[in-house]
């Protein structure tokens, strides 16, 4: 069965994790895909892959998102295809060793993809979106965007980052007909651990998660109309509650005059 097209969902970090998975689950809706990463064999197994088993339309484009001139390529398909209606903003690297045994550079390298061109991405894809009043940003941030203390404090704060960035998007963006989505992994079963120097393995299995869970239970979450998903969350009320809060925050946290305990 030929699905027709739900237009073309660009994700970025594709050729292997979340953003595979996501790539297998949108086609299978009906997208044709743009997948991003730097490995093109990867990338080209997996468009083969995916092409042969659903018929839709997909292209790669190798592209080392921390370097500017690749990140560039990949905002001007952006503005330039107007069929694209999803942007998957997932490439992402993390980091796990406390603050005096990460090397600054390193740091700057995560920010450099983690935040840059995350958010160049998006600045990207917006504009078009909000022309043609519709579209949907999907930004993978992560639970310690809640919780930095948890790993590497750079890693936890460019997910605060994101999700701080999804917030203000979907405030902005909502009345435009524009989408937006943070999802927030827990510890996810992918090649991120090793990456980050530290094995999927050694972590308590009882926290870790199934890829094609987490992007099946984030898409269950999109589609529901969340703006915010914690696949990992079991107790719902647990968010409302934290988000509640913050919007009582909100409206008490500005005043003319300091607070009586500062005096
Ligand atoms: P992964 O399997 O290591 O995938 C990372 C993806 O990003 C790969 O496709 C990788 O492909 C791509 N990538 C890395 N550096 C890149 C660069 N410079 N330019 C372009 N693409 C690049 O890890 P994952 O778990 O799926 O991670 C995806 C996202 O989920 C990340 O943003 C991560 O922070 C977030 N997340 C993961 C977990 C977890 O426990 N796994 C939890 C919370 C959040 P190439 O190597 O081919 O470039």
């Amino acid at each position: 069965m030929t699905l027709s097209s739900k237009g073309t969902a660009l994700i970025t970090g594709a050729s292997s994790g979340i953003g595979a998975v996501y790539a297998d689950r949108l086609a299978r809706q009906g997208y044709d895909l743009i997948l991003v990463a730097r490995s093109q064999t990867k990338l080209d197994a997996l468009a083969n892959r995916l092409s042969d088993q659903t018929g839709r339309n997909v292209e790669v484009v190798a592209a080392d998102l921390k370097a500017s001139a690749d990140l560039l390529r990949v905002e001007q398909i952006l503005r330039r295809d107007a069929s694209i209606t999803l942007l998957v903003n997932n490439a992402g690297v993390g980091a796990v060793l406390p603050l005096l045994d990460s090397p600054v550079d390193d740091m700057q390298a995560l920010i450099n993809l983690n935040i840059t061109a995350l958010t160049r991405l998006a600045y990207a894809g917006v504009p078009g979106f909000v022309a043609r009043g519709k579209g949907t940003v999907i930004n993978i941030a992560s639970i310690v965007s809640i919780v930095p203390e948890t790993l590497n404090g750079v890693y936890g704060a460019s997910k605060a980052f994101v999700l701080a960035l999804s917030q203000s998007m979907h405030h902005e963006l909502a009345e435009k007909g524009v989408r937006v989505q943070a999802v927030l992994p827990g510890a996810t079963a992918t090649d991120f651990w090793n990456e980050a120097g530290h094995p999927v393995e050694n972590l308590p299995q009882e926290i870790v998660m199934n890829v094609e869970d987490m992007v099946d239970a984030a898409l269950v979450g999109l589609a529901s109309g969340e703006t915010v998903t914690i696949p990992g969350l079991h107790d719902g009320a647990h968010w409302d509650q934290y988000e509640a809060q913050r919007q009582v925050l909100s409206g008490v946290l500005h005043n003319s005059s300091p607070a009586p305990r500062y005096r």
